[in-house]
């Protein structure tokens, strides 16, 4: 496992662990540090290493743990990932997201095919090896690697990844790793003070894992004065300019600015022995002056299953507050439950909204309350955004309505449709893959899912063209059904215009109608792709047009 001396890869690692509870912001720290090593011209890339057994976390309720993340490569990942890839240049990948699960099961089938010669597996070494094995795939691709340990340092299901960080630091030397633990001083009302007990025990817990943190993030309301740095640094044992404020802010993408005050970068070269320029963080001081100071206020409907958990739709709610940074807008995102659009009237629910947005989902909740969303925008010319479902949904509304096609549907939603207008495509060319895929009702589900980026040709002159001026495309992909091509003819000549297909025309990838100010549909999640620096062109569009029927009315 040891990087052996003539090894010319020579990445260096930060761990970032996190301390005292849940919730402390490690993915938007991870990502910030990312931010500003990129902005002294070094190159960097993330892992992230969760605790949970689950294998992947495509297949998790996005109730319990935010959004599934895909990638160009069709991993579905942890929401972290989409932190990582918005705040840097970085290309996340299967290789930089494992759960406990991946790496035991990695385990079980190589001690299934008899790899360990009926020796005794055990957590250390074959856990911990596999565990660093997956961290050191890394080396060599970058300058530095940084190394994201979900959880709470105590838990019990995190230990083994503690343990294989542990060791790393006796294999890579201590310029070449480097262990950030990020902690909790929270401010007690009561006594009018910050606390730092949390914060020691939690570091004490993590020495007692074989672990001296290097730097000290501590997450809090209130500035700590010098006296407070001064105090956690003798308690947890790192000079005092290693204690770093992560003070609560406005938005999320003032947290590099901040930890670049505190001399968080400073320190970690330092640390790391790395020689570098001054930063470039002019960008990012641009980015949060016009995120504070918009021009204009616009108000965007979403329709969802989840609303009740913004977690779930994280890379969307970004990709929205960037479309709004294009048009140096404020994004009021309101999130409506589709259920409660079924039974109510949608002129009433919908009142004082400039765009509607229908995003992507599985399953029949909340389905015609969507519909009667799209009806509503189609009909009144509000600007309308249909992602994957919301894309589908589109369709099925359109059959419906201006076709009158009464009894179209999805055959996820009804697989006794007598009108799939969505279905289920039994034969399609796989750019991605480069071959033929065949499937039916009864494929895996798993497996009958199509993840990743694929190619999309676009129409000229459409909405789809205007807004990325391209005639090919890349976007990511995560659904099971597609347009049904025995409805094309019908639905083009009765006005819904297919402006976005796979190279080989098979499969619609983008619909629009065109007697609208602003109404698109696409199969794949753009919101993916969207960077608070580089706004997605059909977010930017969607966003500007949604100002533009705000000023009309
Ligand atoms: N449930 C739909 C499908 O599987 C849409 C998926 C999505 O919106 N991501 O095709």
């Amino acid at each position: 496992m040891q990087r052996s001396a003539n090894n010319t890869k020579r990445t260096k690692f930060i761990f970032v662990t996190g301390g005292v509870l849940s919730s402390l912001g490690k993915g938007l720290a991870s990502a910030s540090i990312g931010a500003l090593l990129e902005s002294r011209g070094l190159t960097v890339t993330f892992q992230k290493l969760d605790p949970y057994i689950n294998v992947d976390p495509g297949t998790m309720n996005p109730f319990q743990h935010g959004e599934v993340y895909v990638t160009d490569d069709g991993a579905e990942t942890d929401l972290d990932m989409g932190h990582y890839e918005r705040y840097t240049d970085a290309v996340m990948a299967q290789v930089n997201n494992y759960t406990s699960g991946r790496i035991y099961y990695s385990v079980i089938t190589k001690e299934r095919r008899g790899e360990y010669l009926g020796g005794t597996v055990q957590v250390i070494p074959h856990i911990t090896d596999e565990i660093k094995a997956a961290v050191l795939q890394l080396d060599g691709s970058v300058d530095i690697a940084i190394i994201e340990i979900g959880g709470t340092i105590g838990d019990i299901e995190g230990l083994p990844f503690v343990e294989a960080i542990r060791q790393l630091r006796g294999d890579l030397g201590k310029e070449y790793s480097l262990f950030i633990h990020l902690t909790l001083v929270p401010y007690i009302k009561a006594a009018g003070e910050v606390k730092t007990k949390p914060t020691q025990h939690s570091v004490r817990e993590l020495r007692a894992d074989g672990i001296q943190p290097d730097i000290l993030v501590c997450r809090t309301e209130v500035p700590l004065s010098s006296d407070l740095k001064a105090k956690i640094a003798l308690f947890c044992n790192v000079p005092q300019d290693a204690v770093i404020t992560a003070i609560d802010v406005d938005t999320i993408y003032e947290v590099p600015l901040h930890f670049h005050e505190e001399g968080l970068d400073a320190k970690i070269l330092e640390l790391l022995n790395v020689w570098t320029g001054q930063p470039n963080i002019e960008p990012w001081k641009k980015l949060v002056y016009n995120l504070k100071n918009p021009k204009h206020t616009v108000t965007i409907a979403i329709t969802g299953k989840y609303v009740d958990l913004t977690e779930s739709y994280k890379s969307l709610h970004e990709a929205l507050i960037h479309g709004g940074i294009g048009n140096q807008a404020k994004v009021q995102l309101r999130y409506l439950s589709a259920e409660e659009l079924e039974n109510g009237d949608p002129a009433e629910l919908l009142e004082g909204c400039d765009g509607i947005l229908v995003p992507g989902g599985f399953g029949i909740r909340g389905a015609e309350g969507k519909i009667r969303a799209i009806t509503h925008a189609r009909e009144n010319k509000i600007p309308f955004f249909g992602i994957c479902l919301g894309m589908q949904l589109a369709v099925v509304e359109y059959s419906r309505s201006v076709l009158g096609i009464e009894t179209a549907h999805s055959s996820e939603l009804d697989p006794l449709t007598p009108d799939p207008v969505i279905y289920l495509c039994k034969e399609w060319f796989d750019y991605r893959n480069n071959q033929v895929q065949v499937r039916d009702e009864n494929s895996d589900m798993g497996g009958t899912l199509r993840l990743g980026a694929y190619p999309c040709t676009l129409k000229p002159d459409t909405l789809a063209a205007a807004a990325y001026r391209a005639d090919e495309i890349s976007e990511r992909h995560r659904h099971r059904y597609e347009y049904n091509n025995d409805y094309r003819q019908q639905l083009e000549d009765g006005g819904l215009m297919v402006s976005g297909t796979s190279p080989d025309n098979n499969l619609v990838e983008i619909v629009e109608i065109e007697d609208h100010p602003w109404f698109l549909g696409c199969q794949f999640h753009p919101e993916f792709k969207s960077k608070p620096m580089k706004p997605h062109p059909l977010f930017r569009d969607f966003i500007k047009a949604a100002l533009t029927h705000s000023t009309k009315n």
